[in-house]
């Protein structure tokens, strides 16, 4: 057989993708049965990767929360490939989670329903609800179809610590898990909007970036009096969380700018005033408040290892997605107010 220069250059394309694509699918297989022995496995979604065990494994979850050092009062996200599984872990047949499923899965929406009792206690903290989400991934629902289990994950860092993007951030943070199974960078960034329901309609629990008035245009937004709060615990609202290892202060109005940039990385919302830092990463150079949302994290960990002694954030519009990104900013940065 032979072949016209291009024709064998595709030739050779479609063989390294096939060849790579095999090899992926052999990943999952293999990242798919450690799970069903009761391993942990990180693995990509598309907000951050998540540090992924049998649901159904009260043993296995321990693990997660043993690995990452988080404390026990902090429940887990549970993940799905399939709507059908809802019928199994939630206790609820309210028809707004259709609806909501239909608008915006797969993708970074967790919603807060009643939990079944074949959910162990450990993932929930103890809560009568668990947070249900299926990711947008493809990587994350082959795995999870391929075990046959839904997955309960958090992101897969060290508890409070900076979320990971991509697959070397948590070989950084987490060395002694069972495996990671690497889908390059996570293209959202941010981890996922969390919503509960009441009777009147929907209540945001930690912004993502499937923001309130996308959702409003599926369900009602309503927010319960603290005093009706059926004690939600959410500790994605721990004040401090995120947090990167330098100190990371945020320049808002009445910070002081600071004059000697030498040792001062910045990050920089579309790139303007950054001179004479020396570190500069950009989080959007047209003011994109998604593209911020993909980058920060990332952003973040090149300023950690970058050789600075401190990092300054610009502020963006808390509008939008923007509510997410400033949140996570703030968390990242109250160790130092
Ligand atoms: P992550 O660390 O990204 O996996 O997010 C987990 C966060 O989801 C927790 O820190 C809580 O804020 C929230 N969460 C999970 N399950 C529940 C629940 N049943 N009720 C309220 N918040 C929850
Ligand atoms: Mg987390």
């Amino acid at each position: 057989m032979s072949f016209g220069r291009a024709g064998k250059n595709d030739y050779l394309c479609t063989l390294i993708q096939k060849s790579l694509n095999m090899s992926l699918s052999r990943e999952i297989s293999h990242a798919a049965q450690l799970i069903r022995e009761g391993k942990v496995v990180a693995f990509p979604t598309e907000t951050v990767y998540g540090l992924g065990a049998n649901a159904l494994n009260a043993m296995a979850v321990a693990r997660i929360f043993e690995l990452k050092e988080r404390p026990s009062f902090d429940p887990l996200i549970v993940h799905i490939a399939d709507r059908t599984e809802l019928n199994r872990l939630t206790t609820s047949n309210d028809p707004r989670i259709d609806l909501l499923a239909e608008a915006f899965w797969p993708g970074p929406l967790t919603i807060i329903l009643p939990k079944s009792d074949l959910i162990p206690d450990i993932v929930t903290s103890g809560l009568e609800t668990v947070g249900i989400r299926m990711p947008a991934n493809e990587i994350a629902r082959a795995l999870i179809s391929e075990a046959g289990c839904p997955i309960a994950a958090p992101s897969a860092n060290k508890f409070g610590q900076l979320s990971p993007t991509l697959a070397q951030h948590v070989a950084k943070q987490l060395p002694d898990v069972d495996f990671i199974l690497d889908g390059g960078q996570a293209d959202v960034g941010i981890e996922s909007t969390i919503i509960s329901l009441n009777v009147k309609g929907f209540e945001i629990l930690r912004h993502g970036v499937i923001t309130r008035e996308e959702l409003e245009k599926i369900i009602p937004f309503h927010a319960l009096p603290d005093a009706e709060k059926m004690n939600i615990v959410s500790p994605g609202m721990l004040k401090s969380h995120y947090s990167p290892e330098k100190p990371l202060y945020i320049l808002e109005k009445e910070t002081a700018v600071p004059a000697d940039r030498q040792r001062v990385g910045i990050l920089s919302f579309k790139g303007e005033d950054t001179d004479g830092y020396a570190h500069v990463e950009v989080l959007s150079h047209t003011g994109d408040l998604k593209t911020c949302a993909v980058n920060l994290f990332a952003a973040i960990h090149r300023l950690e290892e970058a050789d600075i002694d401190c990092i300054v954030a610009q502020a963006v519009p808390e509008t939008g997605v923007g509510l997410a990104v400033m949140d996570k900013l703030r968390k990242a940065a109250y160790r130092y107010l």
